[in-house]
């Protein structure tokens, strides 16, 4: 079984994702164990405080590494073995292969949210994997991380069962974009579904969706 465990400030953004679909189905079936840490409950002092203005003057505020710190080893002390894996626009950016890769990987995984302008750079002192979803700044960790949850999850052995393959999607080969797909009814607002799909030629389907896949830009 796969454990996460995900160090955030705002837990309850992780609700909706984590126990619906695929998310919903993988704990259940025991591919996957979520675990969410509050940040704030290693907070300083009677507020407790995680955030703090940045050394050098600057806009906004930074977590703070005392409550960071602590809640990564509370983490590590449930799963030793786990890798510390960062969100941040800095980090390496997140595609398709390094979500099998660590689909298949054994070791468990501690995601850390950052929030307002970012975090104290000495956590990185604990960090195994900084990862980005994009050149784009998001509010926090939390989309980015469970965004990078998901495309681990639903890659786990048993998750996506039949309802869709893993192995012709895009991106599965590092380049390749899906061919386009067509359900029932045939013919909808004029629009008609390619005569070769109806053909039941199960050559000329594989050929014509060959070249209907593109190369990811
Ligand atoms: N001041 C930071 C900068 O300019 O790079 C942005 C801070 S952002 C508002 C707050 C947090 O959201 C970041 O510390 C990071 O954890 C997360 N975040 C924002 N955009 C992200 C991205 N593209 N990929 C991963 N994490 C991101």
């Amino acid at each position: 079984m796969k454990k996460i465990q995900v160090i955030t400030l705002f837990p309850e953004m992780f609700d909706g994702v984590l126990n619906s679909s695929m998310m919903w189905k993988a704990q259940n079936e025991g591919a996957v164990e979520f675990s969410l840490i509050n940040l704030r409950e290693f907070g300083i002092g009677p507020r407790k405080q995680v955030d703090d203005t940045p050394y050098g003057g600057g806009n906004g505020m930074l977590l703070k590494p005392e409550p960071l710190f602590a809640a990564v080893e509370a983490a590590k002390a449930v799963d030793p073995s786990a890798q510390v894996v960062l969100m941040t626009p800095r980090g390496q950016r997140w595609k398709q292969s390094l979500a099998q890769d660590w689909s298949e990987n054994e070791h468990g995984l501690i995601f850390i949210c950052g929030r307002y302008e970012g975090y104290d750079e000495r956590i990185v002192s604990l960090v195994d994997q900084q990862v980005s979803v994009g050149d784009y700044v998001l509010t926090g960790g939390e989309l980015p991380a469970m965004t990078v949850i998901d495309s681990i999850v639903r890659l786990l052995p048993g998750v996506l069962g039949g309802e869709t393959s893993a192995a012709i999607e895009s991106f599965s080969d590092g380049e390749t974009l899906e061919f386009p797909q067509y359900t029932k009814p045939a013919e909808f607002r004029g629009m008609s579904v390619p005569d070769v799909l109806l053909s039941g030629h199960h050559g000329e389907i594989a050929k014509w969706r060959a070249e209907q896949s593109k190369k990811a830009e």
